[in-house]
């Protein structure tokens, strides 16, 4: 099953911020993927623009440079490579003063779709957004890509959001959710809503309760003092889990169409409780016990300060207050050095009300896990009788949907997060794009969240590297008669 590939309209894609971290790894790497799959059309162009003083040639040095180190190796082919990188231009600018601009304003053509992609601090996006209209590059037709940490706390998130109003319309704004482009997500949404099977399970009244896992192996690694700033719940929490959690516990939208989404993941947001103290647990990693590399060092060591109380690791119970939701607990965990790297969403449903097959024949409850990475899939376990002469024993089978296996090689050379959402932009597709109602709404549920456990002064617990995290993570479940699904690869 090969992927269809629907080329999208001539554009020119302005990249602020071209010569960074986020650009060379992900942005640029996916645009020339894109144009290898032959969806970005020849006369389309990428205008690089950050403060380097680089001409067109040294900026197409430094892409070369990062597509050679982020494309995997099957896909670079030295002439595509050629063609893209003479679609590339570039401009030295500078955001908070008038250098550059006219420059960039004489190079934009009409009749294409202009798109602006702000892969800089969000402290820059205000100047951004001014300079763009202040010099006529960007009009009523154009979109701006703008990148997370979108706030640190709802009024920053106000702030941010007015600024970019005071220049472009709502429809014209696209805040990226990476995990929102994961093909896995997406399905998540095909599984709920073009399916029959699991709709009128999809309830308290079936559904036990919802474990959703975000674990990483790798500590803060140089990015702790960064890092400090956030902690868990402003760097994973907020926003990407936030979002798995709207895809699982949303309405069905009228159609698929981006407001009608947007509005029911707001209404989801909207219906979260305030969590109480005894329903979150933070945790730091503590030091392995070795002093021979940066793999050894604590959380506080990463982060340069000893003194830190930012979490690494954070686990809650969320209640939805509605009618589909009442009464079911939805388990949030993500942590830094656990014990595998996976993402899972994890829908356990309630036992049968009646086992004929006696107490102990072996019966658990179905589970329908889906797993985001790695190994993208689901599976759904079922009860079926142990094979042999045993008597009625029953056995867990999981039906297991592995994507790579059912669409074959072909099938799964789906695009990159990156990949897929640069492309929505360019087509004018919000639908996997956050809305400003939205992440103000988000803001609105974790602020006092935090704030409780500054007031508190409540301090995080430490864990061990290579774990599933704190014990009190255990107990968290243990004392609603449950457990956490073993975090593994
Ligand atoms: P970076 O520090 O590597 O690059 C910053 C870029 O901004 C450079 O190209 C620099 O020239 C440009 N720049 C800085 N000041 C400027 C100015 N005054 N005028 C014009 N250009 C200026 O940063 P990054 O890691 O690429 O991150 C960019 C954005 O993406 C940030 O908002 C970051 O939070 C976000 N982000 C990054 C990652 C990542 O993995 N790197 C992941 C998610 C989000």
């Amino acid at each position: 099953m090969v992927s269809r590939v629907i080329p999208v309209d001539p554009f020119d894609l302005v990249v602020f911020g071209g010569t960074g971290d986020l650009a060379k790894r992900k942005i640029l790497p996916g645009l020339y993927i894109r144009f290898l799959a032959g969806q970005m059309p020849a006369e389309s162009r990428i205008i690089g623009a950050a403060r380097a003083e680089l001409t067109d040639e040294g900026f197409r040095a430094l892409v070369a440079a990062a597509l050679s180190e982020f494309v995997a190796k099957d896909k670079q082919d030295a002439a595509v490579i050629t063609q893209f990188l003479g679609r590339l231009h570039y401009v030295a600018i500078d955001a908070t003063g008038e250098g550059g601009w006219p420059q960039l304003a004489s190079l934009m053509r009409t009749g294409v779709v202009r798109a602006f992609y702000f892969s800089v601090a969000p402290t820059l996006f205000g100047d951004l957004a001014e300079r763009l209209h202040a010099h006529d590059i960007a009009d009523e037709h154009s979109r701006i890509v703008v990148e997370k940490p979108f706030g640190r706390d709802l009024a920053s998130a106000r702030a941010l959001n007015a600024v970019l109003a005071e220049h472009f319309h709502e429809s014209q704004i696209y805040r990226i959710d990476h995990y929102l482009g994961k093909e896995t997500v997406q399905n998540l949404m095909a599984v709920r809503f073009a399916n029959i099977l699991f709709e009128p399970l999809w309830n308290a009244q079936y559904v036990d309760h919802v474990q959703i896992t975000v674990a990483e192996t790798v500590g803060v690694n140089g990015r702790g003092a960064y890092y400090d700033k956030s902690g868990a719940m402003r760097d994973m929490v907020q926003n990407h889990m936030m979002q798995l959690l709207c895809l699982i516990a949303m309405e069905p939208p009228y159609k698929f169409d981006p407001d009608a989404v947007r509005d029911e993941k707001l209404k989801v947001i909207r219906a979260l409780e305030p969590v109480p103290a005894e329903d979150i647990v933070r945790g730091q990693y503590r030091g392995a016990g070795r002093k021979d590399g940066p793999e050894a060092a604590s959380y506080l060591e990463d982060c340069g300060n000893p003194q830190s109380r930012t979490e690494s690791y954070l686990a809650l119970k969320v209640r939805v207050a509605n009618w589909r939701w009442q009464g079911t607990s939805f388990y949030l965990r993500t942590g830094k050095k656990l014990r595998a790297r996976t993402s899972e969403i994890a829908i356990i449903f309630k036992e049968a009300p009646h086992s004929i097959f006696g107490e102990d024949e072996g019966w658990k409850a179905n589970v329908l896990a889906i797993r985001l990475q790695p190994n993208e899939g689901m599976n759904l376990t079922v009860m079926i009788k142990e094979p042999g002469p045993g008597g009625m024993r029953l056995t867990e089978v999981p039906l297991d949907m592995s994507f790579a296996e059912a669409l074959g090689e072909e099938g799964m050379d789906i695009p990159d997060a990156y990949e897929r959402l640069i492309m929505d932009v360019i087509r004018g597709n919000q639908t996997l794009f956050m809305r400003g109602d939205e992440v103000e709404a988000a803001w609105a549920w974790t602020d006092p969240i935090i704030e409780g456990w500054e007031a508190r002064g409540d301090k995080p617990r430490g864990y061990d590297p290579g774990s599933s995290g704190p014990e009190d993570a255990l107990m968290l479940l243990h004392r609603d008669g449950r457990r956490w699904r073993e975090i593994r690869e």
